[in-house]
């Protein structure tokens, strides 16, 4: 008996995530076919990608990259149908045939389209863990009303979810979950001298010891943010208090997080660090399916090694655990301040070490409110980039 492919959109097909979901994805024509790719201006990478799996539409940010994207495909013969813009970009993510959504766009920019997936009832592939930093209730809220699936691609979130019973309801007491051990490798600057930190360059933050990921992503993973966002993540994914979410760091990255058990056992999902396991796990689910991933050689890693994080060397985690007790717009703020400050450190104008402060000052100036709507939530990410901007230029190098 053969059974139906299933039904691809990859939102930020471009990107990292987007990139090894599609290579995934060509190792099992059988499995998968691609109904949408998006990209925001990379034309010429998601021209080559619709050349190769022949989507019904591909989505662009512009107008302009629409034209140059046209013109490439009408050179190759490709029929894809290429539009532009937000809407278009909500659009595919709730395509009615489409059985699954991949949710890789990088930022506050995912939200929309990834609550358009959720509104639609359908299965989300979830990287942009922003959409759910920012907007947690509303988005866990809208999961739940319409019976969508959300499978964490997060490599964390996804071997805890690997960790967790099956039948996990989001009730830790009585799935028997005493704690969830979220590993992290520490980053680049691990051992960097606290005071060296304000010298550091973009290119030795993007520098990952072990993973190979976007540069917004490279940057959270330097100043501990990342793992920060994934406390945040983790909460409301699982429904664990964040007392119960204890941070690890693992520099090796084999271990990519644990769940502790009542009766002290601890389960633990182990491998490469290659993202294409918790995307070919979250793709297949509950089935498994090869991933061209390289078989973890333990003989040859040796010795596992774990420490505590030290929240005076990363600020960002500090922050993170924070604004999760104070809930509301919190979160939302302290996202927007962030990315705006992840994008003035990538492009020189503002030190590594001034990154935390940016978001404490945004933090501090904008007005807690309650966030059970995305007007709120949408409101506060606006607020927090004004304020966040002008701390930035206070604080800017000079050119
Ligand atoms: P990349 O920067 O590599 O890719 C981002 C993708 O989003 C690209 O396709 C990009 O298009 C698109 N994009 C960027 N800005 C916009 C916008 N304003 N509107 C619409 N699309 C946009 O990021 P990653 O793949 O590294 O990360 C994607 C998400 O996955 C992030 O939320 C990240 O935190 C998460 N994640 C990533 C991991 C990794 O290993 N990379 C691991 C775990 C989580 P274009 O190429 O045209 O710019
Ligand atoms: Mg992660």
């Amino acid at each position: 008996m053969t059974t139906r492919r299933q039904r691809l959109v990859v939102l930020g097909a471009t990107g990292s995530i987007g990139v090894s979901t599609l290579d995934v994805v060509s190792r099992h024509p059988d499995r998968f076919e691609v109904l949408a790719l998006s990209a925001q201006n990379r034309v010429d990478r998601l021209a080559e990608q619709c050349g190769r799996f022949k989507p019904r539409f591909a989505v662009v940010g512009s107008a302009a990259a629409a034209e140059r994207l046209a013109s490439l495909l009408r050179r190759s013969d490709c029929e894809t149908t290429v539009l532009a813009g937000a809407e278009a970009l909500e659009g595919i993510a709730c395509l009615a045939d489409a059985d699954a959504v991949m949710a890789a766009i990088v930022g506050a920019a995912g939200l929309r389209p990834t609550l358009a997936a959720a509104r639609a009832g359908k299965k989300i592939l979830l990287a942009n863990k922003e959409a759910l930093v920012m907007a947690g209730p509303v988005f866990m809220a809208e999961i739940q009303r319409n019976n969508a699936i959300l499978l964490p691609i997060d490599s964390e979130h996804n071997a805890i979810y690997q960790s967790l019973p099956r039948d996990y309801s989001c009730d830790l007491s009585s799935s028997g979950v005493r704690r969830i051990l979220l590993t992290a490798s520490g980053g680049p600057f691990r051992r960097t001298p606290v005071s060296d930190l304000a010298h550091v360059t973009p290119e030795q933050a993007c520098a990952h010891p072990n993973w190979a990921m976007g540069r917004k992503i490279s940057v959270d993973s330097a100043t501990m943010m990342n793992k920060g966002l994934e406390v945040i993540e983790a909460h409301w994914l699982f429904n664990v208090p964040p007392e119960r979410i204890e941070v690890v760091i693992h520099p090796q990255s084999v271990i990519h997080s644990m769940v502790e058990y009542a009766d002290g056992s601890v389960i633990a999902q182990l491998g490469n660090p290659d993202m294409r396991t918790p995307i070919a796990h979250a793709l297949a689910h509950p089935d498994r399916i090869e991933a061209g991933v390289a078989p973890l050689d333990l003989c040859r890693i040796g010795s596992l090694d774990f420490e505590r994080p030290d929240m005076d060397r990363f600020p960002c985690l500090r922050l993170a655990y924070e604004v999760l007790a104070r809930g509301g717009n919190a979160p939302a703020v302290l996202n927007a301040a962030n990315e705006i400050a992840v994008e003035a450190f990538l492009e020189r104008r503002l030190a590594f070490d001034l990154i935390p402060i940016v978001i404490e000052q945004a933090l501090r100036n904008t007005a807690w409110m309650k966030a059970d709507n995305l007007d709120i939530v949408m409101e506060a990410d606006a607020a927090a980039r004004k304020i966040a901007r002008k701390a930035v230029d206070a604080r800017a190098r000079p050119a």
